[in-house]
């Protein structure tokens, strides 16, 4: 049997991050983690350079049942700090848009400054530790049991994330935890995924397989300005994923292909200006042509303007400003960022990120119902959820 004050189930970003502050307070802190690696995530993240967090940090950009819960931990230990830990490290970083930071070189260097702060402090990071068993006992300690050691503890930290990339080793353990202890689990569905498209739509659209275009993306919650990609399955890209996370099956999301531009008025306008140039030439100079392509239809797209009816130019404008986009699903886990719903905030001290009924069992991290914004949300939130319940183990 092996004894620590602090035993934190997942070596991953909201884990770590919380060893680090446990071990600053001299607690005995072992953290256990059932792949061969820690940090996983954080290596593939960002593309390789992990977007850590983001300048415009605000609780607006984090969904959850309980849209409070996430403000003490963000206001404790918020993007400022992460990037004054980052700076301490001397890694090299830049904003890339909206206010995402991301490395210069590779995500690993996220990954060594959190193991080396983990060794300033002590910290004992068990890898390929599967968990067979967890038991509370009567004197509100904790034993956990696994296929390499018993250990015994009297703080114990589940923050062993979503289901998201099931192939880098994501489990439900954290849930199947909750349940075992009582607490309330909100229904997981994956975020900042991919949507499908039927395959009549897809077939219309596969050409434009790889084409990305700057769009207004919306559905009657919330709006997103960013690029969106056609790709082979269907519609990816920030804006797609920003709002996949806001969408319900059978919903339809609006799409503006034109966000700066009132359509009909300029198409209006450019029939007034230039009255024989064909409507395709004009739209090149708005539009990628493969889009033109496969959104005007080619009978009127070879048209001239002045051959084109006002009624015409109206329909052409709803097609470029609202195109209303009916995915048939999603990309589901296999690659979406991160999973929606979670433990349930109501049960948790939001200050501490401890469960109000048991005592010294804490979550934190994506495990909980709390899902940020595509752009640095996520980690942040791992930081400050695993920061908060650090100072508290
Ligand atoms: C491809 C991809 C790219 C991303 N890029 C970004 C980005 O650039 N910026 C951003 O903010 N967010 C990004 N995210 C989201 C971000 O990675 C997560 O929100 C964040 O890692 C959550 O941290 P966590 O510590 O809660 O969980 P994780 O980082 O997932 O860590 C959980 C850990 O627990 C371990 N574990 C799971 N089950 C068990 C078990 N039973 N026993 C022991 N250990 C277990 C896992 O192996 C893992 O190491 C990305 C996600 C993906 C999938």
């Amino acid at each position: 049997m092996k004894k620590a004050d602090v035993i934190i189930i997942g070596a991953g970003a909201a884990g770590l991050m919380c060893a680090i502050e446990a071990g600053k307070r001299n607690r005995k802190v072992v953290v256990l983690e059932q792949a061969n690696k820690p940090g996983k995530k954080i290596l593939m993240s960002g593309g390789g350079r992990c977007n850590f967090t983001n300048y415009h940090i605000k609780p607006e950009n984090y969904i959850s049942h309980n849209p409070h819960f996430c403000k003490s931990a963000l206001t404790r230990y918020t993007q400022w700090d992460f990037i004054d830990l980052v700076k301490k490290h001397h890694i090299p970083f830049h904003e890339k848009t909206l206010g995402q930071l991301f490395c210069d070189d590779k995500s690993q260097a996220i990954l060594n400054m959190l193991l080396l702060e983990c060794e300033e402090v002590g910290v004992e990071i068990y890898l390929n530790t599967k968990i067979e068993k967890i038991e509370k006992e009567s004197n509100h300690h904790f034993k956990i049991m696994s296929n390499r050691n018993d250990f015994h503890c009297e703080s114990l930290v589940i923050a062993t994330g979503g289901l998201s990339i099931p192939t880098m080793g994501s489990s439900p353990f954290g849930y199947k935890i909750a349940e075992q202890f009582d607490i309330p689990v909100w229904p997981t569905r994956a975020g900042l995924v991919p949507f499908t498209l039927d395959a009549k739509e897809k077939e219309k659209l596969s050409e434009l397989s790889g084409v990305s275009v700057d769009a207004l993306v919306s559905n009657k919650h919330i709006r997103f300005r960013e690029n969106i990609l056609f790709t082979h399955r269907g519609l990816s890209g920030p804006a797609i994923l920003q709002i996949s996370s806001y969408w319900q099956s059978d919903e339809t999301v609006t799409i503006n292909l034109l966000p700066e531009i009132n359509a009909f008025e300029m198409l209006k306008s450019e029939k007034k200006l230039q009255p024989k140039k064909q409507l395709k030439t004009i739209m090149a100079d708005y539009l990628p042509k493969r889009v033109v392509d496969i959104f005007l239809e080619m009978t009127i797209a070879e048209k001239t303007m002045a051959d084109i009816s006002h009624q015409q130019l109206e329909e052409i404008s709803n097609v470029l400003n609202t195109w209303l986009l009916q995915p048939n699903g999603t990309e589901g886990y296999r690659t979406a960022e991160v999973t929606l719903g979670g433990v349930d905030c109501d049960s948790l001290s939001s200050k501490t990120m401890s469960v109000i009924t048991i005592p010294g069992l804490f979550f934190i991290g994506e495990v909980v119902d709390v899902t940020g914004w595509l752009g640095g949300y996520n980690f942040q939130w791992a930081w400050s959820s695993g920061w908060a319940a650090g100072q508290e183990v």
